[in-house]
């Protein structure tokens, strides 16, 4: 089989409810707390492993509880964790309040930040082993760059999930061959909003002329958009009650590596990746709500 290489982030989130949120200097009761296993890169590794592919996580985590948590959550989920534990900081913790339907997020990346360039060329074994490389922005731009250019030396397809949304130099587009934005974000790459199919099409057309090989755009409860065949084409999302919408994209990037690392197309990949996020959606939580390659299949039959 194929493999995959995911350079990313780790993270550890600390939920709890709460019917509004305290003013300044005010404490207000909560509830449901729970700590779940997160981070765009280890979420979209699990999500790879669990749809199937054969997936190696390079990445940092802090000498702490929380470490240990995230590295036997990879394990559990069948990805093979190349962590480096770092006892200079702790390990990336995301602090979130849900109040009805918002969330309030205070993150600190902690040894997310400690991915650096030095140890990308360090691993470069797991580039040179690695069919395809998948990248977000939760750890240093310049780690992101110096992978994407690693895995472009050594043959790699370059996935990269722009999220959270930073502006990206040329050379880090020009190694990207696919791009997965979700809405907000491919809107601010190409500068302006978008809203509608037509607005769709013409901000891949953008992304195209910038440079990016292959733009798919995830837009929520409405589906996704790429090219196939010459032409835009829509997949639309599957209906599901939805319960919890965190990792959806990340569930939907995993699903389409998994596939394409199978020899699928892009067109039958995208159609599975929107079913696995679908019913990541139905469920509560990050990692943990997204679904087996066998519940997907079976989801689809
Ligand atoms: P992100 O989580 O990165 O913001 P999106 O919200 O665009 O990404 O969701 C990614 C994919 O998840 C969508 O393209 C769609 O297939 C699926 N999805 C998201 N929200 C829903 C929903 N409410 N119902 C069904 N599928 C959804």
């Amino acid at each position: 089989m194929n493999k995959i290489l995911v350079v990313g982030s780790v993270n550890i989130d600390l939920v709890i409810k709460t019917e509004r949120i305290p003013s300044l200097g005010e404490t207000v009761s909560g509830s449901g707390f729970s700590t779940i296993c997160g981070g765009k890169g280890a979420n979209q590794a699990v999500a790879i492993a669990k749809s199937g592919g054969d997936v190696t996580m390079l990445a940092c985590v802090g000498d702490d509880v929380y470490g240990k948590m995230a590295i036997s959550n990879l394990n559990q989920a069948g990805v093979c964790p190349a962590v480096k534990v770092c006892d200079n900081a702790p390990t990336g913790v995301a602090v979130i309040t849900v109040c009805g339907g918002d969330n309030h997020i205070i993150l600190d990346a902690g040894a997310n930040g400690l991915v650096t360039i030095e140890m990308i060329a360090a691993n470069e074994a797991l580039f040179q082993a690695a069919d395809i490389v998948v990248l977000q922005l939760e750890i240093p731009m310049e780690a992101v760059e110096t992978a994407a250019r690693l895995a472009k030396k050594h043959g790699c397809t370059v996935v990269l999930n722009p999220a959270p949304f930073q502006p990206l130099s040329r050379a880090l587009i020009l190694n990207v061959d696919l791009f997965v934005p979700n809405e907000f974000e491919a809107s601010q790459v190409v500068g302006f909003e978008i809203s509608g199919k037509e607005q769709v099409k013409k901000a891949i057309c953008a992304l195209e002329e910038m440079g990016i090989k292959q733009p798919v755009i995830t837009l929520g409860a409405q589906g996704s958009a790429f090219r196939y065949g010459g032409e835009v084409v829509f997949q639309p999302a599957f209906r599901v009650t939805a319960v919890d919408t965190t990792a959806a994209g990340d569930t939907f990037i995993g699903g389409i590596c998994a596939c394409l690392c199978r020899g699928l197309t892009l067109k039958e990949s995208v159609r599975y990746a929107s079913a696995a996020s679908a019913i990541a959606v139905s469920r509560f939580g990050a990692s943990v709500s997204v679904p087996s390659k066998e519940e997907v299949l079976t989801f689809l039959s």
